[in-house]
Parts: C-alpha cells; sequence; structure tokens
C-alpha cells in the first residue's frame, strides 16, 4: 500500500469510528471512566443492525433450509470440554515482549502491530528489542462457586462450537434429523486476545455464528465445496461488493489442530485484506475426542449405512461483529452535491437499521397529521423513523448518514391523490406512490 492510500484508509477508519460515535452506532466500553480496552458497546442502530444481521444469518442457515436445526447453548461449560478439545493445552498464540517500552505483541501478527511509543511504526520497525516467542493460552479463566482453588476453575467459551458437539445426540435424538445435517449457534465467544484492535474487528469478547454439518466421512470433501459456495453466495445477498472478498487457503502452517482443510473468506478492510469468516473441514476430531473422554457412544448409524461411525464436520465460523465492520465500511461513501458534501452508508435493506423515514414536507396544511398515519402504519411492520424537525433536505442528510435505504415524504399532492414521494438513498430517484405500494415495494426490498 502506498503511503497516501496508507492515509486514506487511515482517515476512512477515522470517519467511520466518529460516525459511529455520532449517530449512535458504537460507543466505546465504560466511556465515563476512560473506556475499557477492546470493548465496545453496540448504540440503538448499532444494536438493530447487529441484531438485524444476526437474523439475515440465522434466517439462511435455519429458517430457510430443512436440514439444520438451531442451538443456544451456555457460555460456561463444564472444564473437562475445553480439556478434551485441546483448547486448554493448546488455544495459544505465539507472544513477544518488547524490552524497550515493555509493550507485548502476537508473534505472527507484528507487521500488522503499532508500537506504544511510535504509533506509526510496527514493533519491527521502531528499533525495540523483542524476546523469543513464547506460548500465551488466550482462555479466560475463572471461578465457578464461592470457593476459589484449582477444584473451581472454569473457562468463558473461546468458541460457540463445543456446545455444539455435546449436544450433537441431544439434537440428533431430539429433532430425528438424518445425516447429513447441521446445528446451528449465535453466541458470545471470549479470547483473551494479545493485540486487540482495529475497532471492533479484533476484541477480546465477540459475537460468532457458527454452523456445524455433520457428515459421513466418505463425502466430506463434496459437503466442504458445498458449503463454500454456500457462503459465498451469502455475501452476495447482503450485497457486499465482490471485489473486496477473497478465498484465502490455509497452509499446513496455519491449519488449526483439528482441521483437514480450511479457507477464509477475506474482506479489504481499509487496514487490509483480514479473515471475515473461515469454512473448516474439522474431520471427526472433536466427537471423536469428546467420546473417548466421556465414554458416550457419539456414533452414528442409520438403516442406510453398514457401520456406525463418527460424522465429520464442516464447519462455517462467522464473527457478528467482524460483519457489521465489514457492513459499515463497505457501506460508507462521500459525495459532494451542490458544494455541500454528504456522507451516506449505502446499507443494504435487508440489514439496515431503519428500514424508511417518514416526514411531513412542511409542518402545516395538514401534513404532519398525514404523515403521522403513514407512520403508524408502516410502523405494525417495518422499523420506521418519523421527523418533521428541520428542513427537508436536512433531514434525508441525517438519514442518508444513518443508513436509511428510504425516505416517504407527505407533500401537497398527497392530499389530494393519496401518493407520497418515496426517495432512494442510493440513487435519490423519488417515485410517487400509494402507502400500499410503499408497504409492497419495502418488503420486496427487506426480503430479497
Ligand atoms: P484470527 O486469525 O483473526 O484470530 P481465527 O482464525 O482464530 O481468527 P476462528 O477461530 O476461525 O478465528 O473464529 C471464527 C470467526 O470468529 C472469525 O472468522 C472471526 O470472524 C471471529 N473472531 C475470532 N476471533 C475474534 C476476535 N478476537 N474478535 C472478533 N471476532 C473474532
Amino acid at each position: 500500500m502506498t503511503p497516501m492510500a496508507k492515509q486514506k484508509n487511515d482517515d476512512l477508519m477515522d470517519k467511520l469510528v466518529s460516525l459511529c460515535k455520532r449517530r449512535g452506532y458504537i460507543f466505546p466500553s465504560s466511556e465515563i471512566y476512560g473506556g475499557l480496552t477492546s470493548c465496545w458497546d453496540y448504540g440503538p442502530l448499532g444494536s438493530e443492525l447487529k441484531r438485524n444481521i444476526k437474523n439475515f444469518w440465522w434466517d439462511a442457515m435455519t429458517n430457510r433450509r430443512d436440514d439444520i436445526e438451531g442451538l443456544d447453548a451456555s457460555i460456561l461449560m463444564h472444564p473437562k470440554v475445553w480439556e478434551t478439545s485441546g483448547h486448554v493445552s493448546g488455544f495459544n498464540d505465539p507472544m513477544v515482549d518488547c524490552k524497550t517500552c515493555k509493550a507485548r505483541f502476537r508473534a505472527d501478527k507484528l507487521e500488522e502491530s503499532r508500537c506504544p511509543n511510535k504509533p506509526s511504526k510496527s514493533p519491527l520497525e521502531c528499533g525495540g528489542e523483542l524476546t523469543e516467542a513464547r506460548q500465551f493460552n488466550l482462555m479466560f479463566r475463572t471461578h465457578m462457586g464461592p470457593v476459589e482453588d484449582s477444584s473451581s476453575i472454569i473457562y468463558l467459551r473461546p468458541e460457540t462450537a463445543q456446545g455444539v458437539y455435546v449436544n450433537f445426540l441431544n439434537v440428533k435424538n431430539s429433532s430425528r434429523q438424518k445425516i447429513p445435517f447441521g446445528i446451528a449457534q449465535i453466541g458470545k465467544a471470549f479470547r483473551n486476545e494479545i493485540t486487540p484492535g482495529n475497532f471492533i474487528f479484533r476484541t477480546r469478547e465477540f459475537e460468532q455464528m457458527e454452523m456445524q454439518f455433520f457428515v459421513h466421512p466418505d463425502t466430506d470433501e463434496e459437503w466442504f465445496e458445498t458449503w463454500r459456495e454456500e457462503r459465498w453466495k451469502y455475501y452476495q445477498a447482503l450485497g457486499i461488493n465482490e471485489e473486496k472478498l477473497r478465498w484465502h487457503e490455509h497452509g499446513p502452517d496455519e491449519l488449526a489442530h483439528y482441521a483437514k482443510k480450511a479457507y477464509d473468506i477475506e474482506y479489504e478492510f481499509p487496514f487490509g485484506w483480514q479473515e471475515l469468516e473461515g469454512v473448516h473441514n474439522r474431520t471427526d476430531f472433536d466427537l471423536g475426542r469428546h467420546m473417548e473422554a466421556s465414554k458416550k457412544d457419539l456414533r452414528y448409524f442409520d438403516e442406510r449405512f453398514t457401520d456406525k461411525f463418527i460424522p465429520y464436520v464442516i464447519e462455517t465460523a462467522a464473527g457478528v461483529d467482524r460483519q457489521l465492520l465489514m457492513v459499515l465500511c463497505d457501506a460508507y461513501d462521500e459525495m459532494e452535491i451542490k458544494g455541500e458534501k454528504r456522507v451516506f452508508l449505502r446499507i443494504s435493506p435487508r440489514v439496515a437499521p431503519i428500514k424508511a423515514a417518514v416526514f411531513p414536507l412542511v409542518k402545516k396544511e395538514g401534513m404532519p397529521e398525514y404523515a403521522q398515519k403513514v407512520y403508524q402504519d408502516l410502523k405494525k411492520k417495518f422499523k420506521v423513523f418519523y421527523d418533521e424537525s428541520g428542513a427537508v433536505g436536512r433531514r434525508y442528510a441525517r438519514m442518508d448518514e444513518a443508513g436509511c435505504p428510504f425516505c416517504v415524504t407527505v407533500d401537497g399532492q398527497t392530499l389530494e391523490d393519496d401518493t407520497m414521494t418515496l426517495r432512494d438513498r442510493d440513487s435519490m430517484d423519488q417515485t410517487r406512490m400509494t402507502v400500499a405500494e410503499v408497504t409492497a415495494f419495502l418488503e420486496q426490498k427487506i426480503s430479497g
């Protein structure tokens, strides 16, 4: 990246962080006490966007399919789960210390890290002397119950997947699904990351949307490819610029201890190409280990097969917060109209926090009363927003910045023929429609 391109991208991140704060998307956590590193709170628009992204994923994974069931497992799990899964011994990142400034960095991400004393330089460039790398376990530990000794240690889950494996039998038996089938889950995960950063990209508390698909071992490669295709289509449906998406295959040195094959979907964030989601072939590693440790038979059998077998797992693992950051980065746009700068968030209507705003053109001649009726009508079906304060141009600009895809304006003509203008955020075109037509139009745009 040239220094100018880097500066432009740094500026974009600064603008995005400030827009998020100003418009109520994302605030620093515990801000009145100075904030807490890497922790963020989602405000009124942010929490709507987050919920919509989760619903979009949940809908794609469960409601639109017959072969995936949902699950919501607890965050705190039996400590044996994490011993068995290999996380207690192996969920580590290599860490180095700087002997000069005492800061700690992830040894495999030194180029992306910043020296605290010279923020324009990475720890490789700042001249500080680094120690040898040593392993640092990323799991948060705490104690369960009133006694704090080694027997009460438990962990905050670092991934949601283990909740699925330990419930494999429960879900299979209660849902009567037959292989191939999957289990989908959305929930918080916690990792004591050595170097969190880039706003909500890498945090210590985050949310995952994971799906484990259980297949016959002879069909794992086929299903791996199917899920790669499905996940790509998902981002197309979300309206993400495909030029900013790419696949990255894990080389032998990157593969996790459980994986036979893994691909990441990467997005070109302003700070570079980074992992958005992983598609992993986790083989029978997890179920096999849990079967051995728990002494419960987790093998699968039905009349179509001659033998019992431990299913292979194809996993799709996405982060909610990273997806939300991608949606915001992809949506951010600026343009100049009549010498005035306009900021737009071109968020897809499918996940936009507010679907439409309703305005009376002016605050008189019965327009507010009519617009209120339209608002109350649309509110029954969609998240809409009513605004009658200030010039209509300013109201449009506020909604553009909030990522609201449509504005419905009640004007003089509405009172005569019951049509109102529907303004499209991206093209700024205006079309006259009745309220019934607006409803049908919004329904179509939101469901795709
Ligand atoms: P990375 O290499 O970025 O640390 P990972 O390969 O360890 O990620 P996975 O264990 O595959 O990530 O987790 C699945 C998804 O969960 C990631 O693709 C990402 O979207 C999300 N995720 C993982 N760690 C974090 C984090 N610290 N903050 C936010 N999201 C995360």
